[in-house]
């Protein structure tokens, strides 16, 4: 290859990767560095609090969850913070709450965000029978796929559901599997249930991010003190040289529907 072609290679790779990083409106965003298909084949359950394995993310790669919305005074603001820096996050959804919200619910579609599942009203499923667990999924489910989507249905169209306070057991779990629906634990989370101030909510979760280094990060779109945090820590991990990974339903998922 000659000097001048090889020049001229390098030229339209940095071009592409330009615009592809391109955000309007905000030339330093963090941005969203990659996506990554899931699924029950490869990643059944994952995020290490939980669950013996978690997502194959490189060094500094992490990936943003927000559960218990759509919230009308908060999680706008979430998708505020994360619009003007083009992240892209998952959102595990209250049934109860999108219902109430529709609205919202959709914004954050239309944004590029994951739109995961959460149960229909939080109850602690593990200690109820099976069947009265699943109904309640299964709630949680039709009522985000109606708001989302307009179809009132059970086979989720991004098939990834996080168990509220994490109260899962065996069978669910073969359940979830069985559905080909990804159960998402946490690698880190922000606490953000114990009130704090913005700013000691920041420190907390980038001390425990740099203890950890990559992973998939919680947070809750309802509470105040997160929304508030956000663009602070949107702007903190770009500056420590992190990315984020934006997890996406695999692509053979969907015959269902
Ligand atoms: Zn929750």
């Amino acid at each position: 290859m000659t000097r001048q072609l090889l020049l001229s290679v390098t030229i339209t790779f940095a071009l592409v990767r330009a615009t592809a990083a391109a955000c309007p409106g905000n030339p330093d965003a963090l941005g969203t560095a990659r996506t990554i298909e899931v699924d029950t084949k490869s990643t059944p359950r994952v995020g290490r609090k939980q669950f013996p394995s978690t997502l194959p993310l490189h060094a500094k790669e992490l990936v943003l969850t927000f559960d218990d919305g759509p919230w009308p005074s908060t999680t706008p603001k979430v998708l505020d913070a994360l619009k003007s820096e083009c992240v892209r996050a998952t959102f595990f959804l209250l049934g109860r709450n999108v219902t109430a919200n529709p609205q919202i619910a959709r914004r954050a579609l239309a944004e590029g965000h994951s739109m995961g599942h959460h149960s229909y009203s939080h109850p602690l499923l593990d200690r109820m029978p099976l069947a009265k667990a699943e109904a309640e999924i299964d709630r949680g489910i039709a009522a985000d796929e109606i708001a989302l989507y307009g179809a009132r249905r059970t086979t989720p169209r991004t098939p990834f559901f996080r168990f509220p306070g994490f109260a899962s057991n065996a069978p669910l779990l073969s359940r979830m599997s069985d559905r080909g629906i990804v159960v998402f634990g946490a690698d880190v989370w922000a606490s953000d249930w114990t009130q704090m101030t913005p700013d000691e909510e920041l420190r907390l979760i980038l001390l425990r991010i740099e203890r950890l280094g990559r992973g998939i990060v919680l947070f809750h779109d309802t509470k105040a003190q997160t929304a508030q945090m956000l663009p602070a820590f949107l702007r903190e991990i770009k500056k420590r040289g992190y990315s984020v990974v934006h997890v996406v339903p695999g692509q053979d998922h969907g015959t269902a529907w």
